[in-house]
């Protein structure tokens, strides 16, 4: 039986292990919901397909007019997340990232001015409030009347958001603001932020710790900066937000004292099927425009459409679109499932969807040749807009160092338990035992590739029986990497950027295999193999290309030209720039 407070997918599979009960059956939604969902994407529909020419005006004004927000307000766009007892939709996150995906699908501003308020800006009350923060907030949130912002980045702290410098000293029962912070999207029509500050350590360390606060736009001493001026997403709004001896009580505290960076991580992890969601909207949008557009022009006398290299470009962009859908859909279903522990795998899924965005918002470009280059056609704005994915809520390189570093640290604990475990087995040798054969087994997995009487994966579809068997032959020799890499560089290992890039590429491949693995089961097992042959066909490109770049980050981590390119690096930044000009 799966603990869901503890059970994580990928971790397992570091170990050797395939969960399958995690990701089997493909999470559907609950029949109640997905009819409420109906009438809201209708609803998205209907307010914005009438807008693209407004959409365009506002990318070039770089501004949203405040009567469009009044609409997104009066549609009930802000209460997409707010519980029904707090005047909200209520809906989980497989239905909301289904909404951002329907409405990113017209234009992605609109998506992040909705997005932010709910997948981070009030997130962290729906996660940490109490009854009593809940019921003097979340209604005034639902309709729209304030806005949400999320507040941690600063000038100096980005990545490393550990190290704000924004303030809350203790004043009485309350605390006193002060600080800036940097690029807050929504921070200048937001009535409502949570910020990160730095509140004194009330524990031994004497260390300063980061607390989350409700911060409330009309209290004195907060002020905003202009609209930043955007390379993408142009009409969502972003700016600085600056406190000044901003007074709070002690009901503007959010969860607990000196708690604030779990707060800040457990937030940005929960709202990723939102953003997840919305890059597979522009992904959908961009294949209707390029199938169009590839169908229209004619070169050499033909529809370019009829060409391999279009086609090529074609067939990725869908597979693409359908492995994100699948990987966001998955860690949606997880999180509506009740598991507590799918922060790896929400970062998988950003970082697969915000990648696959950009593939594919560079090719439908390809596709139109010089048009898409073109200010009156959609492409370059859509390029535009895709890039900041790969930034915020996490960069991808910091996910992918957490992705590994998190993956492994489950192998670190069995190895830890293991060294107990041998001093154990000497002491008490019945207690010893378990271990000892949990490790020895764990040992026979990988290096024999037999688990057991068992197969891992039982409720594969038959026609995908050889594409489990090879993620399972995979999965034994990332087991043995993760074993070795770890035993090789102990703790230093997170330091090894190029191999925890590595680890975190092939456990990416190997969720999104599965993850399309799952849903195209049930889609065999709903339409048969004449019904489904197409996502089969989906399922095999993918699953085959996976295999490969597996193959390739499995070689390269020992045999690779690492230390060469550390070299060049360490040369081009001594040099400050390129050494080589021909003459
Ligand atoms: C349009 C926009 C909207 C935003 N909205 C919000 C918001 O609503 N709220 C909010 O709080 N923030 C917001 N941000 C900030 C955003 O989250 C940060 O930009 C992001 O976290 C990266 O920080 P940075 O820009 O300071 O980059 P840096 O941290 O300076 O990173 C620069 C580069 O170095 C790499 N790097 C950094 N550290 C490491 C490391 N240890 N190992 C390897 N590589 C590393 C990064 O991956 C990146 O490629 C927004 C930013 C933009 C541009």
């Amino acid at each position: 039986m799966i603990d869901r407070r503890s059970a994580s997918f990928v971790q397992s599979l570091c170990m050797g292990r395939i969960e399958e009960e995690i990701v089997f059956p493909f999470p559907a939604m609950r029949p109640a919901e997905r009819e409420v969902l109906e009438q809201v994407l209708a609803s998205v529909n209907q307010l914005l397909a009438p807008r693209a020419k407004d959409f365009r005006a506002w990318d070039v004004a770089g501004e949203m007019p405040a009567a469009f927000l009044e609409e997104l307000r009066s549609f009930g766009l802000f209460g997409l997340v707010v519980p029904e007892a707090h005047g909200g939709l209520g809906f989980g996150s497989a239905a909301y990232s289904r909404v951002l995906q329907e409405i990113a699908r017209h234009d992605g501003s609109v998506a992040l001015t909705v997005g932010a308020h709910s997948s981070i800006g009030m997130r962290g009350l729906l996660l940490l409030g109490t009854e009593a923060q809940k019921a003097r907030w979340l209604p005034r949130l639902a309709t729209g009347e304030l806005i949400a912002a999320f507040c941690l980045t600063e000038p100096g702290a980005g990545s490393d958001a550990a190290s704000v410098k924004t303030t809350a000293r203790r004043d009485g029962e309350g605390w006193i603001l002060n600080g800036e912070k940097l690029w807050i999207t929504n921070g200048g029509i937001a009535g409502f932020y949570t910020v990160f500050a730095k509140t004194p350590s009330g524990e031994s360390d004497g260390k300063a710790h980061m607390t989350a606060f409700i911060v409330p736009r009309d209290l004195p001493g907060i002020s905003t900066g202009p609209h930043e001026d955007k390379m993408g997403i142009r009409a969502s709004n972003t700016t600085t937000v600056l406190f000044e001896d901003v007074r709070l009580g002690a009901e503007h505290v959010l969860g607990e004292v000196g708690k604030g960076f779990k707060a800040a991580m457990r937030i940005l992890n929960a709202g990723r099927s939102g953003l997840g969601g919305g890059c597979v909207g522009g992904m959908k949008r961009l294949i209707a425009l390029a199938t169009r557009q590839a169908s229209e022009r004619r070169q050499f006398g033909r529809p370019i459409a009829e060409f391999g290299l279009v086609k090529q470009k074609l067939g990725g962009m869908v597979v693409d679109a359908y492995a994100s859908e699948s990987v966001v859909g998955l860690v949606a279903g997880l999180s509506d499932q009740g598991y507590e522990d799918y922060a790896v795998e929400a970062a998988i899924s950003k970082l697969f969807a915000t990648e696959a965005l950009w593939r594919t918002a560079d090719e439908a470009l390809q596709i139109a040749g010089g048009n898409g280059f073109m200010r009156e056609f959609p492409y370059e704005r859509v390029v535009r807009d895709a890039r900041i994915n790969r930034i915020f809520e996490g960069t991808n390189e910091i996910l992918r160092l957490f992705v590994a570093l998190t993956a492994l640290s489950r192998v670190g604990e069995q190895l830890k338990e293991v060294v107990h475990g041998l001093r154990g087995v000497l002491a008490e040798p019945i207690k010893g035992f378990g271990v000892l054969s949990d490790y020895a087994l764990k040992q026979a997995t990988i290096h024999t590739g037999l688990v057991g009487e068992r197969r891992s994966f039982t409720r594969l579809h038959p026609a995908l029986q050889e594409l489990g068997e090879q993620v399972e032959g995979l999965v034994r020799e990332v087991a043995w990497v993760a074993d070795r890499e770890l035993r090789r560089h102990g703790k230093a290992i997170v330091d090894q950027q190029f191999a925890l890039r590595r680890i975190a590429d092939i456990l990416v491949d190997l969720l999104v295999t599965v993850a399309i693995l799952s849903r195209v089961t049930g889609a065999l097992e709903a339409r048969g193999e004449a019904g489904a042959a197409r996502e089969l066909e989906i399922a095999r490109v993918f699953a085959r290309e996976a295999r490969s770049r597996i193959r390739g980050n499995l070689h390269r981590v020992d045999a690779n030209d690492d230390a060469l390119v550390v070299s060049i690096a360490d040369d081009a930044l001594a040099r400050e720039g390129y050494g080589w000009d021909l003459p």
